[in-house]
């Protein structure tokens, strides 16, 4: 059945094939997986007289009279051509239903016959009607839905919920008997699994909505199982993979961290020993590094890219901005600046390469790094290209993980001989249960603490009519000798009066503050004017940046402690923590001032007052996916998401446990899958 196209059902020619294969249906299987997202209950029959606006409803009488009007071209309005009218009665009244361009149906419903509409009723100035309700003529025992708990599909155009019950029943008839249920039998009877075959029925024609849940539940234990045995696969093929083992000499240790200008903090001591632990073995590492913004994550990554070219191996960092592309450049020259002989190259051995490089620099780099002669290559995407070839990789060190998707830590890493080690760091934090699903073949480091003597910024929220007090609060800072951000949610001005935009603001900043240089930065700018902007921002030539949410990334700039945000309330709760860990940076006291508009809904109201609150990045995770919905907060993390149709490892923490469990049971005593009781999962994983 697996592999059965679907245009071996009957009823499926070649034009619904091509609308079932664009939304990913190719074979029955694919069909048999294609669930309704909910239901209806068409169990109970309702008199005429009962039915109340806005209802659904399922009502079984008598056509009294049919009428159909057609339309020729010119007296079309809208799309309508035609329309057909029934009326229907039963012992309590009458029910009139339309239907729109189904003239068709004038040869279908005659009078006398009993019809079961199912349907919403819906009120308009010709009174009440069921419009194009669904409709079976009664006694006709083809009909899968009658009468029952009925699923609702997504239906894509060019298919309608009728054809797709007809053709997922036909499916389930004639394919199920011969369905290998994917999971063992051992685990079904331990943990009291409907089969395979049951659940396929009850998932898309219920018998009851208590084996309907059971059929659900069944499938979404079956994704996390699935998605828990591929994570479980990838962790034990590792072991299996070949590294060359990265060691770092006591004393080069010691020249590092002596050179850093600042203890460790315990969080960072712990990370990057567990770090230095793995690339020390034979296999390779993939590591998770999970700290909240400004915590120091930036340092762990060079410990390990020392040790890297301690070893004689290149290493990559891989980051999401050009900016930060630069400033990793510059804090990675920095820090090995040092006399140990094992450094004494490293500034002549590492690049950066983004797109904005010349063809002809590139293909230099590229040809560099296939020689071996280049150690160290920081880059944005660039870095992931066709022709990127290494001599040597060692080492993969993915920044702002979240920017990214596993796919693409898995490109930079698999195309070499021997298996680099991996480190990924983020500082977004994210929830348990989707950590699990997302990065679950990753081992964790998580940086729980900030470097000695910062203090969390004060945040200020105040509404539009202090900005004059703002401004006053800005000038004084500066005029102590900081820096100040002013982030904008959007670049050009908009139809929206309240919503500040940057470039008319500019100039009005330009003005107020002309003494201290403000200069403009946003996504649209060429990236040799951003490069140039920023690099005199950090040095002082211009002491504030009037910017968009581009600097939201890693940004690391320690004289700025002041940021102002134009309409807050704009910004997601998670993006608000982000900005405000820019200026969070030193021992000075930083400011985060919110000027919101006055009008705020309840919903940014609480956002604004969660972030004066609290700065706590798990805490603030958490309140951004209650406010937003998984939804969004899946959808924000943009990539890397496991394919998880009907599971949701949010709302399903309980049976991800299990199914996590019970995945590494089987994986532990059987990592080949070879034994005949986990045949059916290869069978699975196979198709
Ligand atoms: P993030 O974790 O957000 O990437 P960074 O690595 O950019 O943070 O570090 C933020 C700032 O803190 C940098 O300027 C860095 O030099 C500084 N820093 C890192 N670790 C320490 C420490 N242990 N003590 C003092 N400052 C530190
Ligand atoms: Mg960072």
């Amino acid at each position: 059945m697996h592999k059965t196209p679907i245009r071996y059902l009957k009823g499926v020619g070649p034009r619904r094939e091509a609308v079932f294969n664009k939304i990913g249906i190719f074979t029955v299987k694919d069909l048999l997986y294609y669930f309704p997202f909910r239901y209806q209950d068409r169990r109970f029959l309702k008199k005429i007289s009962t039915l109340r606006i806005g209802e659904f409803a399922v009502v079984r009488a008598k056509v009294k009279t049919t009428n159909i009007k057609k339309f020729p071209y010119f007296l079309r309005s809208k799309k309508i051509k035609s329309i057909f009218e029934a009326i229907l009665e039963d012992e309590t009244g009458f029910l009139e239903c339309v239907w729109f361009n189904q003239a068709y149906l004038a040869e279908a419903i005659k009078p006398g016959e009993e019809l079961t509409v199912y349907g919403k009723l819906y009120f308009s100035k010709k009174g009440t009607q069921f419009i194009s309700p669904e409709y079976e003529i009664s006694g006709n025992l083809d009909s899968p839905a009658e009468a029952k708990i009925t699923g609702v599909y997504h239906a894509p155009e060019g298919l309608n919920q009728k054809f797709i019950r007809k053709i997922v029943s036909a499916a389930i008839k004639q394919y199920i008997s011969k369905c290998i249920d994917p999971l063992p039998f051992y685990i079904r009877q331990e943990k009291n699994i409907m089969n395979i075959a049951k659940s396929f029925e009850e998932i898309h024609f219920p018998s009851s909505w208590l084996k309907a849940a059971a059929a659900r539940e069944r499938f979404i234990f079956e994704e996390l199982f699935f998605s828990q045995i591929s994570v479980f696969l990838r962790k034990a093929r590792r072991i299996f993979q070949k590294s060359v083992s990265l060691k770092i000499e006591q004393d080069d240790f010691k020249a590092i961290d002596d050179n850093l200008g600042f203890d460790l903090t315990a969080g960072q001591a712990k990370a990057v020993s567990q770090i230095l632990s793995d690339i020390a073995k034979p296999y390779p590492m993939h590591r998770l590094l999970q700290g909240d913004v400004g915590c120091g994550k930036t340092i762990a990554a060079a410990f390990s890219i020392g040790a890297c070219y301690a070893s004689g191996l290149q290493a990559a960092f891989m980051v999401p901005t050009e900016i930060l592309a630069y400033q990793h450049f510059e804090t990675l020259r920095r820090i090995f600046k040092l006399k140990a002989m094992a450094f004494r190259d490293f500034e002549s051995s590492i690049k950066i390469i983004t797109s904005s490089l010349s063809r002809k620099e590139k293909d230099v780099i590229y040809e560099d790094l296939s020689r071996g002669t280049l150690k160290v290559i920081v880059g944005t995407h660039a870095l992931i290209q066709e022709k990127v070839k290494f001599k040597n990789l060692g080492l993969v060190v993915i920044d702002e993980q979240h920017r990214f998707g596993v796919a693409q830590r898995a490109l930079l890493s698999n195309r070499e001989a021997l298996s680099p080690h991996c480190l990924v760091m983020s500082a977004t934090p994210i929830p348990r249960s989707l950590a699990l699903s997302l990065y679950g073949d990753l081992d964790l480091s998580v940086i729980k603490d900030m470097p000695q003597g910062r203090k969390p910024p004060v945040t200020m929220w105040v509404k539009e009519d202090k900005r004059q007090w703002v401004y006053d609060f800005l000038e004084k800072e500066l005029k102590s000798g900081h820096q100040a951000y002013i982030v904008y949610p959007v670049i050009d001005d908009s139809p929206d009066e309240e919503l500040k935009s940057l470039k008319v603001m500019f100039e009005k900043i330009t003005k107020r503050f002309s003494e201290f240089k403000p200069r403009m930065f946003h996504g649209r700018m060429k990236n040799e004017e951003k490069l140039t902007t920023i690099k005199e921002f950090r040095e002082k030539k211009s002491r504030i940046l009037v910017s968009t949410t581009v600097i939201e990334v890693g940004v690391d700039i320690k004289e700025a402690t002041v940021m102002v945000i134009e309409s807050p309330e704009r910004f997601g709760l998670a993006q608000l923590h982000q900005l405000r860990g820019r200026i969070q940076r030193s021992e000075e006291q930083a400011y985060f001032v919110l000027i919101s508009s006055k009008e705020l809904s309840e919903n940014a109201s609480e956002r604004l007052r969660v972030i004066s609150q609290t700065h706590d990045g798990f805490v603030i995770a958490e309140e951004d996916l209650k406010s937003r919905g998984p939804g969004d907060f899946f959808g924000n993390l943009q990539h890397g998401l496991p394919d998880l149709r009907i599971a949701n490892p949010l709302r399903d923490m309980d049976l991800l446990n299990r199914a996590r469990s019970l995945a590494y049971k089987v994986i532990k005593s059987d990592p080949g899958l070879n034994k005949k009781e986990h045949s059916c999962i290869n069978e699975h994983l196979n198709n």
